[in-house]
């Protein structure tokens, strides 16, 4: 009797020193886990992120979902196998979890459309502050947005591509050259327009080089490609060719155009976009055109970049006399058509984001919306039309995470938000 006694008691001793070391083991893989912030690539090549506290619990939950059991038999306890379940989590091809900083995948009924900001972020030959620098031009910043957007067209269900222009930094061939390879990546893939910047053109408006590394001829074949103005009564190289352009598409049973007009267009390009928005009115329309939203007058020193009064800016900074301001655009063009519910712009680096609702003469919202982040990413716009809002996410693909908030722009709101736009099928 005294030995079976001792021999239970002993048993039992043993199981309550295994267990304990059992959980010890536990506490210390997952922080161990949790501090090291590994990522966690699922299928779709977006990660989890175990940084946060939720992450830590969503991990934690994981981990004793797996354990509970699976079992082995030693002295009756349960074995936890630690290692090979970090294996199932990391390569488990049905996991949909995600971090709450990662972008969703669209949801069927939805859509979107991808925004580029000014791409400037070049290097080598020729870049500013280069200027002993011989190797090759590059820029992988746009490399690598453009590859994201184009790896995720179905994922995201990109309906269309805009980028708001200064889509080179020096307006030069060899960056010519780099661009082009940079968004033929959505050549043929998705539809997409470009506003050209000013530094896409020299002072006077002159766009010759954009003109060639993307003229209308490289776009006629598309379906979408609605043409562009083509300045009969003056020089191709100023504004024609493709400078201007129009796009149309659809998405979610409804029709869009798509306009894309150079910074500071003068009257007979806002002529043409009249027209043009005027003969496509049974059409939902956008714009995208450089400047738009920043500091309101012309900064005289560096700091009013960020610190003057912002909103649509009243200066120019090409097409000499001939060029219309952010405002004039607004009121010889913008404001007239009641189909027009967005505006996207570019060009300001040191205001950054920033967006405001304004009423057109026909009391249709208009939505301006400004986004330069540098290198800190791209605007993926979904729409929901059963909800009748535009989900806008500000997204880095670099680091696979949206952008919570800037040096610039603390508050994430303004990264990250719903805009109000009623959609029902045309
Ligand atoms: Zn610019």
């Amino acid at each position: 009797m005294k030995i079976t006694f001792s021999s239970q008691r002993h048993q039992q001793l043993l199981r309550l020193v295994f267990l304990g070391c059992l959980v010890l083991l536990f506490h210390h893989d997952v922080h161990a886990e949790s501090n090291r912030s590994t990522r966690f690539h699922d299928n779709y090549s977006s990660s989890l992120d175990v940084s946060s506290a939720s992450s830590k619990i969503e991990l934690a939950h994981e981990f004793g979902r797996l354990h509970f059991p699976p079992k082995s038999q030693f002295g009756g306890s349960t074995v936890i196998q630690p290692r090979s379940t970090r294996v199932a989590l990391v390569s488990d091809p049905t996991s949909k979890k995600r971090h709450p900083n990662q972008l969703e995948l669209a949801p069927e009924g939805t859509f979107s459309i991808v925004i580029i900001p000014d791409t400037q972020r070049y290097q080598g030959s020729g870049t500013k502050g280069a200027a002993n620098d011989s190797s090759m031009v590059t820029n992988p910043i746009f490399e690598k947005w453009t590859d994201w957007i184009a790896a995720n067209i179905k994922q995201q269900r990109i309906k269309f591509v805009s980028h708001v222009g200064d889509i080179v930094d020096v307006n030069h061939p060899a960056q010519w050259s780099i661009a082009k390879g940079c968004m033929d990546k959505l050549h043929g893939r998705v539809p997409y327009g470009i506003s050209v910047g000013n530094h896409d053109m020299t002072g006077d408006g002159n766009s010759s080089l954009y003109q060639k590394f993307f003229p209308k001829a490289h776009f006629e074949r598309f379906s979408w490609y609605g043409g562009c103005f083509e300045n009969p009564n003056g020089s191709q190289s100023i504004s024609g060719n493709n400078s201007n352009s129009l796009q149309l598409f659809e998405a979610g049973g409804m029709k869009f155009i798509y306009l894309h007009l150079e910074c500071n267009a003068p009257d007979n390009v806002l002529h043409w976009a009249n027209s043009t928005l005027e003969h496509y009115r049974d059409r939902r329309a956008l714009i995208t055109t450089h400047m738009g939203l920043g500091p309101r007058d012309k900064p005289t020193q560096p700091q009013d970049y960020f610190d003057a009064p912002k909103g649509r800016m009243l200066w120019t900074k090409r097409h000499g006399d001939r060029g219309n301001s952010p405002q004039q655009m607004w009121d010889k063009c913008f404001k007239l058509h009641p189909n027009l519910f967005m505006v996207c712009c570019g060009d300001q680096s040191r205001t950054q984001a920033m967006r405001q609702e304004s009423i057109g003469e026909h009391g249709n919202p208009i939505h301006e919306l400004l986004s330069d982040y540098g290198e800190g990413g791209i605007r993926v716009m979904r729409f929901i039309p059963s909800s009748n809002r535009i989900e806008v996410r500000t997204y880095d693909p670099l680091s696979q995470s949206l952008c919570e908030s800037t040096s610039i722009v603390k508050d994430r709101d303004q990264h990250q938000f719903s805009i109000p736009y009623v959609m029902k099928p045309d």
